[in-house]
């Protein structure tokens, strides 16, 4: 059965800022003090524990947003250990879920879990001690295909609620309740079924990611209500964001970043396969340095032998596919190479925020070619990208269509093409604007690839090109590739153009005079903002991919009646650049009007053009 979620309106208010939560007088302050410095060893709390922990004890719902490794644990383990009763959590993953265990029995706090894996007779042993008058668990964690298929369970937490023994329900890794998300799981979007049977009790959801549409998703989902929101800025003023070209010798280049940067120190480099893993750690290995790799088919065994080896320095360089990071808490990583394209700024900033958790400074380096791009779709295509561990723990069942998710991926892609294609503005404020979140690039400090050119920029109205480059395509038939119809419109001579040569409209050669790669970008910011399309397609029986670019029917017309405008960014010559403002801020009156630049104020992520394109 599916528990659509009840439309309502969203209501939430922000938490951060209001000194209540901070108070030292509530009830439980003594009682928390105590139980943190001897039951979980803390001198002190982090930014927004004390305060999400005050909210959640006062009977609020709860939504925080923490960044890995900022200790979201602590804000519903210490409440569970001083409220009556017992806290249910739902988390995403067993084995998140067994680790979890693991640290409170080491701490003395029963807990235990429920999972659809589990021995029937177990499963029966713990309801058993769920129904007795005095239950020593005081966290339950479950998975949410548990809460989505066991009436059992339902009907223990009735009766666990109706003797007022359910102290509170938390939602761990709550951004996989979104299709925005990059780890939807659709069982979670069953969860708002335990808002509506248990509407008194409070509700604390956590994650480490999430937009402003997540958000919204998370919080209409579940079902919350009058919810608290607490978040902190996800900036993370340690790590330096570049992006690099990459070319034929990425490999040679690596090696020579890692041993110029971080000689001997520990590091992950991001790969798109397994394959991928397996030769750039080879490769690594011929350079002389000690890297193995990490992917999904190895055997569990394998890999937790490699994970160890990694934690305990005997291995610096681990080369892995997204499955490698979940859970993962060394603090020392001193950078996450990307050897290919991630397939969402959120998913990136999270394999970047793996680095440097010991506020040490430290590299994220990315290696981005177009032809990634192409590569990573088709892969997305074909189901061929391995998932993180949270979105492919559960895809059966699922209640929302494939495609949806399809679009969702390529458009999260699409976003992830435009940040590397970005040369002009701060990757920070580039990543952060995903998460809602205002950034003043003046506060990087020139700590990224853009803000740390002496370049400035300027702006160019490139509409005309952009027209002249759609007719080209809707002329040439709509069968020829990105770089064909770039050849064609540069004016190449090569057989290969000449040989298919019709009537161009006399569009041969119009984009002559531009200089090298102007051309390319404005297609490409085309392909991005949908109104050209990429079509992948395995051209012949070897497999090999090719792509054709289509014109988007519903988006083009705009575009060729003059109704929408598209102004790029370029550097600026390099003469003129010491003489203007060295970091790349905009001067204020610089744009057009209705130039949406960076509208701090959108609502939605979705509204916020990050290609500087007017509309
Ligand atoms: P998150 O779930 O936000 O990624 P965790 O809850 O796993 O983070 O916590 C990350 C680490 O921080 C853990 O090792 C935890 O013990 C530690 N930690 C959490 N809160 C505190 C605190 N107040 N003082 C010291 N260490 C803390
Ligand atoms: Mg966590
Ligand atoms: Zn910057």
């Amino acid at each position: 059965e599916v528990f659509a979620p009840k439309l309502q309106n969203i209501n939430y208010v922000e938490g951060s800022g209001d000194i209540k939560w901070k108070s030292l007088d509530f009830p439980w302050t003594k009682k928390l003090e105590a139980n943190n410095r001897k039951v979980f060893g803390n001198h002190s709390f982090r930014p927004n524990q004390r305060e999400v922990i005050n909210a959640t004890m006062s009977g609020c719902d709860v939504f925080v947003l923490m960044p890995t490794g900022g200790g979201k644990s602590l804000t519903y383990q210490l409440p569970a250990l001083i409220s009556p009763g017992i806290t249910l959590v739902v988390s995403p993953l067993v084995s998140l879920i067994q680790d979890q265990i693991m640290h409170l029995l080491q701490a003395n706090i029963p807990a235990t879990y429920l999972s659809a894996s589990m021995e029937w007779v177990e499963q029966q042993e713990i309801f058993r001690e769920l129904m007795s008058g005095s239950c020593i668990y005081k966290l339950l964690y479950v998975t949410p295909e548990k809460i989505a298929k066991s009436d059992v369970l339902l009907r223990h937490l009735d009766s666990l609620h109706s003797r007022g023994s359910l102290a509170r329900i938390v939602i761990d890794e709550a951004h996989c309740v979104s299709q925005w998300g990059h780890d939807f799981r659709p069982d979670y979007q069953g969860l708002g079924i335990l808002k509506q049977k248990f509407p008194k009790v409070p509700v604390l959801a956590l994650t480490a990611t999430a937009t402003v549409s997540v958000k919204e998703d998370v919080v209409q989902a579940l079902g919350l209500v009058n919810c608290i929101v607490f978040r902190q800025s996800f900036n993370r003023p340690n790590l330096w964001y570049c992006v690099i070209p990459k070319t034929k010798k990425c490999l040679e280049d690596i090696d020579k970043f890692i041993k110029e940067n971080h000689f001997d120190d520990c590091g992950i480099i991001y790969c798109l396969s397994r394959m991928d893993c397996e030769k750039v750690a080879e490769k690594l290995q011929e350079f002389g340095h000690k890297a193995a790799f990490y992917h999904g088919t190895m055997d569990p065994l394998q890999r937790s032998y490699v994970q160890k080896q990694w934690s305990k320095d005997e291995i610096n360089i681990i080369c892995a596919t997204v499955a490698f990071g979940m859970g993962i808490n060394k603090p020392d990583v001193r950078f996450v190479i990307h050897h290919s394209l991630p397939k969402s700024i959120e998913g990136y900033h999270q394999e970047c925020g793996r680095a440097g958790r010991d506020g040490l400074r430290s590299s994220c380096v990315l290696y981005y070619n177009y032809s990634d791009y192409i590569r990573v779709k088709h892969m997305l295509t074909q189901g061929m990208i391995e998932q993180s561990p949270l979105a492919s723990a559960s895809r059966r069942n699922s209640f929302v269509s494939n495609d949806r998710v399809f679009e969702t991926n390529i458009e999260n892609l699409s976003r992830m093409v435009s940040y590397c294609e970005n040369e002009t503005d701060c990757r920070r404020l580039l990543q952060l604007i995903h998460f809602g979140e205002k950034f003043n690039p003046d506060n990087c400090k020139r700590t990224c690839d853009n803000c740390s050119k002496l370049l400035t920029w300027v702006e160019k109205d490139v509409t005309d090109i952009a027209k002249q480059m759609v007719e080209l395509v809707i002329s040439t038939g709509k069968q020829y590739s990105t770089s064909h119809v770039l050849e064609v419109y540069r004016g190449s001579l090569s057989q290969n153009v000449k040989k298919h040569r019709h009537d161009n409209l006399g569009l041969h050669g119009a984009g002559k005079h531009l200089p090298k790669g102007e051309a390319s970008r404005v297609i490409r910011h085309l392909v991005v903002e949908d109104i050209l399309v990429e079509d992948v397609r395995k051209s012949d029986i070897y497999g090999s991919i090719s792509s054709v670019l289509k014109v988007n029917e519903s988006k083009v017309q705009r575009l060729l009646s003059g109704k929408q405008r598209i102004i790029l960014r370029f550097p600026a010559p390099a003469k003129a650049s010491k003489m203007n403002k060295p970091e790349g801020t905009p001067a204020k009156g610089s744009l057009p009007m209705n130039t949406m630049t960076y509208d701090m104020g959108a609502q939605s992520t979705n509204e916020i053009d990050l290609n500087l394109s007017v509309k």
